[in-house]
């Protein structure tokens, strides 16, 4: 089963995504924990977009596309990803379909965790805390939730006609959102 995790940073993507793994024995296919990762490492990639992340910007397409070409060509991944983070503008939706055709896969179900500015907000500022993330300044975040507003919420439109598309609101207590999920996708 493939599943697509949809809404704004701080959502509670994440957390969901991690419950699902275990669940179905699936992956999660986090954009921002891979990006995150190449920059820890100090790599090649890790260097060119070091600057973009922590300003809130999108990393291009041409990186990201390419993560995640890798991951779907994967024949030990295959039908078991969850995806968080991706994908975030319509030209990115539009390579995953094209990328799911030619690998022969398809998305079950895409859950959009809705959740207002100002509950993400607070969400935030407990983040920051615990996980010190060096994109979570609270400049940083609106940044990043204006750049979700503005690319990511066409493909939201995009996905929003379909059969298999789901909306959750992201704003209640996390357990609830699980059982919500869960009742969805019925295994
Ligand atoms: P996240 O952990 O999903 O909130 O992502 C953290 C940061 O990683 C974002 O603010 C972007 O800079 C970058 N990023 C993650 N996923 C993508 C993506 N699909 N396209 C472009 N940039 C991304």
């Amino acid at each position: 089963m493939n599943l697509i995790l949809f809404g704004p940073p701080g959502a509670g993507k994440g957390t969901q995504a991690k419950y699902l793994v275990k669940k179905l024995d699936n992956f999660q296919i986090s954009t921002g924990e891979i990006l995150r990762n190449e920059i820890q490492k100090n790599s090649e990639i890790g260097k060119r977009i070091v600057n973009d992340m922590n300003d809130g910007k999108f990393v291009s397409d041409e990186i990201v596309n390419t993560l995640i070409e890798n991951i779907l060509s994967d024949p030990m991944k295959k039908n078991r990803l969850i995806f968080d983070g991706y994908p975030r503008s319509l030209s990115q939706a539009k390579n995953l379909e094209k990328l799911l055709l030619k690998n022969d896969q398809t998305i079950d179900f895409i859950f959009f965790l809705n959740v207002k500015k100002d509950v993400i907000i607070k969400r935030i500022e407990n983040r920051k805390i615990i996980e010190k993330r060096s994109d979570d300044d609270l400049k940083i975040f609106i940044k990043r939730y204006d750049t979700y507003m503005a690319t990511t919420k066409p493909v939201l439109d995009f996905y929003s006609k379909n059969s298999n598309f789901y909306e959750i609101d992201g704003s209640s207590e996390i357990a609830q959102i699980t059982a919500k999920i869960d009742n969805f996708i019925n295994v």
